[in-house]
């Protein structure tokens, strides 16, 4: 009796030792049954947290405390990006996103960078390039690190004479320019992954988004630009303009072959891409050739995620959604282990330890110049 006493105070010993190790590992809002049996890869998120890392991609609109503590306990900094698409109620307009955006960057103390947008659907109109351009200034001495432009340029908006309107055309050039001249950084979401373009497929990582916006399906609008002419017109918009960083969202939309990719980065020495809600398109193509491209382009790629939290959201399940693809992701990229997606397992690159540096920190630092101030 004694001895399963003492066995007891032993094991409850441990128990209270691998809680305390989970808070220490950012991982204390996650249930108490996982505290109770500790995931193996709980582990790993400390290796995480030693990169200082740098989601590069995120949409926060809600000035949560909860949120600027997740990131203050992970040692976390996101580039926080507006997005104007007028087919969305909320993202109608820069408001209210432009002031969201700037109270999450005061309650992060910093940690979340203000990336900015414009407008372009007045392309056509007298004083656009100005008044574009003073906007965008006023949001640079506010502290914006980069503009984003989106994908309606090529997949939405047409001008007066019923003509694709894409993201080259000379209206938009004196504000590339600007931003240029401003040593700010263009955030380049242009087209869709190779599925939009495709018949629904059950199999792909997209298929559940496109059956919710059918209006984002060019499948469903024949007469849309081919993906690979929007491709090659943000190709042009890169030749073009040499001195204009562009980091090309969601893989610079080349997500089903890195050798697309490699192939502009070869090209191109303004271009990056970050991994917004592409890296399980990373876990589709063979390990072996994904991990020698994340090595040799190791300064171009940028960790991101495409994760958001919208005012009125239920944050607590949201942050646990951001804890879990936090993990998935560095098991993904730092370990060896399995990481299973969609049912399926597939192996960890276990890329060296100076890349994963790059991808989770300092290539944001070089690509989005003030992400980190005074850096
Ligand atoms: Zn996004």
């Amino acid at each position: 009796m004694k001895f399963w006493n003492s066995k007891l105070a032993w094991l409850m010993l441990a128990a209270a030792l691998a809680v305390l190790m989970l808070q220490v590992s950012g991982l204390d809002a996650g249930s108490p049954s996982a505290a109770r049996q500790p995931n193996p890869a709980a582990a790993d998120l400390p290796g995480f947290t030693a990169m200082a890392p740098i989601d590069a991609h995120a949409h926060v609109y809600a000035d949560d405390p909860s949120f600027a503590a997740m990131l203050k306990r992970l040692n976390l900094r996101i580039l926080d990006i507006c997005v104007i698409d007028d087919r969305d109620a909320f993202s109608k307009a820069l408001e209210p996103q432009r002031g969201d955006v700037l109270k999450v960057r005061r309650i992060t103390g910093g940690r979340a960078a203000f990336c900015t947008t414009f407008s372009p659907y007045g392309f056509e109109e007298a004083g656009f390039k100005e008044q574009t351009i003073r906007q965008l200034n006023h949001d640079f001495s506010n502290g914006a690190v980069a503009v984003k432009i989106y994908k309606v340029m090529g997949m939405e908006m047409k001008n007066k004479a019923g003509k694709w309107v894409m993201a080259d055309d000379p209206a938009f050039e004196p504000i590339y320019q600007d931003i240029a001249a401003h040593n700010r950084t263009v955030v380049a979401h242009l087209a869709e992954p190779d599925s939009c373009w495709q018949p629904p497929n059950p199999s792909s990582p997209d298929y559940g988004y496109y059956k919710e916006h059918p209006e984002e399906y060019a499948y469903a609008h024949p007469d849309w630009p081919s993906k690979a002419s929007i491709l090659a017109v943000r190709d042009h918009l890169l030749a073009e303009n040499p001195r204009l960083r562009v980091v090309g969202a969601h893989l610079g939309s080349m997500e089903t072959d890195v050798d697309q990719m490699a192939r502009r980065f070869d090209r191109y020495p303004n271009f990056a891409v970050d991994t917004a809600a592409r890296v399980p398109y990373l876990m589709l193509q063979p390990r072996a050739k994904v991990r020698a491209f994340l090595i040799k382009y190791q300064d171009r790629v940028l960790y991101g995620t495409d994760l958001g939290l919208m005012p009125g959201e239920n944050t607590t399940a949201a942050l646990r959604h951001w804890r879990e693809e936090y993990l998935r992701d560095w098991r993904f990229f730092a370990t060896d282990e399995e990481v299973t997606y969609h049912g399926k397992q597939y192996e960890g690159l276990k890329l060296p330890q100076p890349v994963l540096r790059k991808i989770f920190h300092d290539n944001a630092v070089h690509w989005f110049p003030g992400i980190v101030p005074g850096k």
